[in-house]
């Protein structure tokens, strides 16, 4: 029997790798969401005339999107559409809001009406900038709501409130994955994220352009470590009701990996730095005690594979 799988976000970075991932299965037919604001149609050309997978041009925040027939077909989604990088997260910041949190509530009562499970993607952004470390899906967060970076955060925050609540008051079956900094070259190379900028810069002889002193941290989870641990959330029972990370536990200073892309990449840029943005958190790297216990899953690729990996597809991709 087929199995009809929704993804929202699905032009996206982790969305469409995330569908092309699926459609290896046999017996599946996808239904992709997207209105087009950060992903694009180049990340779906492998799959847009595959036979099972449809397209759909839409709004997840708009409650029109229930109306939609063929989503009540619906046995699993997964709910992706949310921007998720800084620079653009903050530079449409109500839309953000929404997408967060009145998509999520379709999404959610999507998943009610046709009984699907649903996996939702929020963030290690919902710990702020932690005081506690590594971080454990108890740790309750340290969020600034004053500042550029509450729209996502809070927002993302509020998706985790709806996902409790559907899943306590309607028994709606959710599984919440706190993602952690992935990357692979499918990020956009003009999307400000970490990994995109400074492997684009070197490749291209340009400033390595490192914020602050670069001593802050983050741990990188190169995109196939990360679809696998969406993909054993929605299959996993266990995982039903819990709020699970999803990352890499091997923590990097940003200025350790300003050189580690300048050296894989033979660059000859030189490494520049800059302000600080306001807020960004200092120490990032999550506890995965709990996604090996109920997902029998970690990480397999480390930051060296990866961003070799990433390097050699960006050459490609930028003919170099
Ligand atoms: P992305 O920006 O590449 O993809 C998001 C997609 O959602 C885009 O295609 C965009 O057009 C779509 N979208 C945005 N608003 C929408 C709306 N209202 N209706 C329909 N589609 C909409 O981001 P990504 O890196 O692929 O992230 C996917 C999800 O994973 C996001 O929810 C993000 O918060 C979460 N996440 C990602 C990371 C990461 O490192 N990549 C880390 C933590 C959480
Ligand atoms: N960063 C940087 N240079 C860049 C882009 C990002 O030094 O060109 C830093 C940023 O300040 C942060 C870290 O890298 O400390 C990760 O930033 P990113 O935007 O990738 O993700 P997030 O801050 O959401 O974890």
């Amino acid at each position: 029997m087929t199995k009809t799988v929704v993804i929202t976000g699905v032009a996206g970075f982790l969305g469409s790798y995330l569908a092309k991932t699926l459609l290896n299965t046999n017996g599946i037919f996808i239904i992709g969401l997207d209105n087009l604001s950060t992903g694009n149609m180049e990340n779906l050309q492998e799959i847009i005339h595959n036979s099972n997978f449809k397209f759909l041009k839409a709004d997840v925040s708009s409650s029109d999107i229930l109306q939609l027939v063929s989503l009540l077909s619906a046995d699993e989604i997964y709910h992706l559409a949310s921007p998720a990088s800084p620079k653009f997260y903050q530079s449409t910041p109500l839309d953000t809001i929404d997408v967060n949190i009145s998509g999520t509530k379709n999404m959610l009562e999507l998943a009610k009406r046709t009984n699907a499970k649903i996996v939702y993607t929020s963030t290690s952004e919902a710990y702020g900038d932690p005081e506690v470390h590594p971080q454990h899906e108890t740790y309750r967060g340290n969020v600034n709501t004053w500042g550029p970076r509450a729209c996502y955060d809070e927002s993302k925050r509020m998706g985790e409130v709806l996902c409790y609540l559907y899943h306590s008051l309607y028994n709606v079956s959710v599984k919440v994955a706190r993602i952690f900094n992935t990357y692979s070259a499918g990020l956009r190379n003009d999307d400000g994220r970490v990994i995109s900028n400074f492997v684009t810069q070197a490749l291209n002889g340009k400033d390595i352009t490192v914020y602050g002193d670069g001593l802050q941290t983050r741990s990188f989870c190169y995109v196939t470590d990360t679809i696998a641990g969406l993909m054993l959330m929605m299959e996993k029972d266990a995982a039903n009701g819990e709020i699970i990370n999803i990352g890499n536990p091997i923590e990097y200073t940003i200025i350790d990996v300003a050189y580690l892309a300048k050296d894989l990449t033979k660059s000859s840029s030189l490494i520049s730095f800059h302000p600080l943005p306001q807020d960004d958190p200092k120490q990032r790297r999550p506890s995965i005690e709990k996604a090996k216990k109920i997902l029998g899953w970690e990480p397999r690729i480390s930051l060296e594979k990866g961003l070799q990996l990433t390097i050699d597809a960006y050459k490609k991709k930028l003919n170099l």
